[in-house]
């Protein structure tokens, strides 16, 4: 019963080394978070022990009683926050949540539509590399070229043109709300699924700061580590009883074996946490301080794709100060402030180079960032880009200083 430190050095190691840095850095990913201790504890818990696969009150193994309290919990919680009739918290990622949609609703070689990777899509929408692409056929739409909207009019051309059987609104780098009303009857107009992946923006939905896709959808998917700041995982939801059957047999048995009962509990618990007053104010905070930042980097020089952000994530279009994402991203790194560069719409630059950086709200405002540091934030990426455009690599003395002031800001919100 040793504790990790001394039963495993190396790797008790690169977790406290892991922990500095979450602590010590200003983390913009758009798709991370700060759980809560409580939701570490569940995750962290004896429940990894436990196999449970099947359903609560129907598994196919002795000894369920206790972890079907936290599933139960979990699939209460989560249809009252986003309030529909059913849900599978079960999905072990966003991805594998995806897999579920596609493996009930439909077969190997049917035309689906979902927004293109290059205009903010997510992999499992349809890129060739990924099984959605290899095994279905993808009808990519994408964003105007005037003002980076989704494109509605090419959705309903396209859906009229290639009858998918499934539409999807939804993904990873997209700043603006969807039209889900107008998804919804185009979907109808064709006999197509309507699904949202809400991955990003499940979080400020909840909180009541996004528009819901229900009572639009009949399916949607997240993941649970994003703007929900719950343990990494993904959940489906839907008001059709007919789908929720289908959706369950593929999730188990047609995709998984047993689910990881820790996370779900942890699920339960950051369930929980959503359904409470202060997460409201979180996700308003969220929003908040996306457009503090955006603003601040517009007033600075720089271009947002669509011009700003209506959610919680940006994309900083550096073409006009001659940089790349992928200097970018490095020379911030080396200032302590983490992101990930990120392509523009219609960009010209590899996807390993890129001509943008995505920035995101929900992890430095878990830690209590509000506006002033957000505002604060802007003027060091400013600062720290503008030294990288005008010295190229040459950037430290810049890197150093913003450093330093990244090591005061963060100093004053300290997590865990
Ligand atoms: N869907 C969207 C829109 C996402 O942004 C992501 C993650 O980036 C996923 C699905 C996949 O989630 P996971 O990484 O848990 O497989």
């Amino acid at each position: 019963a040793a504790d990790l430190k001394d039963a495993d050095p190396e790797i008790a190691q690169a977790i406290e080394l892991e922990l500095g840095r979450q602590r010590h850095e200003i983390e913009l990913i758009a798709s991370e978070n700060i759980v809560s201790k409580a939701v570490l504890e569940a995750q962290g818990s004896i429940l990894t022990n436990k196999y449970a696969e099947g359903y609560p009150g129907r598994r196919y193994y002795g000894g369920c009683q206790f972890v079907d309290i936290a599933e139960t919990l979990a699939i209460e919680r989560v249809t009252r926050l986003f309030d529909c009739k059913f849900a599978n918290v079960q999905p072990n990622s966003g991805s594998q949540a995806n897999q579920a949609v596609f493996l009930a609703l439909m077969q190997p070689g049917d035309a689906f539509m979902g927004l293109d990777l290059a205009a903010g899509g997510h992999l499992t929408h349809g890129s060739p590399v990924n099984l959605s692409g290899k095994w279905f056929k993808p009808v990519p739409y994408g964003v105007r070229r005037d003002d980076h909207r989704i494109d509605m009019e090419a959705v309903a051309r396209l859906a009229e043109e290639h009858k998918p059987k499934i539409i999807i609104a939804g993904g990873s780098g997209y700043p603006r709300h969807w039209d889900f009303a107008a998804f919804r009857a185009i979907a109808d107009s064709v006999g197509a699924y309507f699904f949202v992946d809400m991955a990003h923006f499940a979080g400020l939905v909840a909180g009541g700061v996004h528009p819901s896709p229900f009572p639009h959808a009949h399916v949607v998917t997240s993941t649970t580590h994003k703007t929900l700041r719950g343990p990494r995982g993904g959940l489906i939801l839907t008001n059709d009883a007919d789908i929720a059957k289908k959706i369950n047999s593929a999730v188990f048995p047609g995709l998984q074996g047993g689910p990881l009962m820790h996370v779900i509990a942890a699920k339960a618990v950051a369930f929980g946490e959503a359904l409470r007053p202060d997460f409201k104010v979180y996700a308003r905070q969220v929003v908040d301080n996306a457009r503090a930042l955006a603003s601040t980097l517009k007033d600075a020089g720089f271009d947002l794709a669509s011009g700003g952000t209506d959610n919680h994530l940006m994309l900083v279009d550096l073409r006009p100060k001659n940089l790349t994402g992928k200097a970018a991203e490095a020379s911030l790194g080396r200032a302590s402030i983490t992101c990930n560069k990120n392509g523009v719409p219609f960009d010209t630059a590899s996807p390993m180079v890129t001509s943008g950086i995505r920035l995101g709200a929900p992890a430095a405002t878990s830690r209590g960032f509000g506006v002033a540091e957000f505002k604060k934030i802007g003027e060091l990426i400013a600062e720290t880009l503008d030294g990288l455009s005008t010295n190229g690599d040459a950037n430290a003395d810049v890197e150093a200083k913003v450093k330093a002031a990244v090591l005061e800001l963060t100093g004053r919100f300290p997590i865990y």
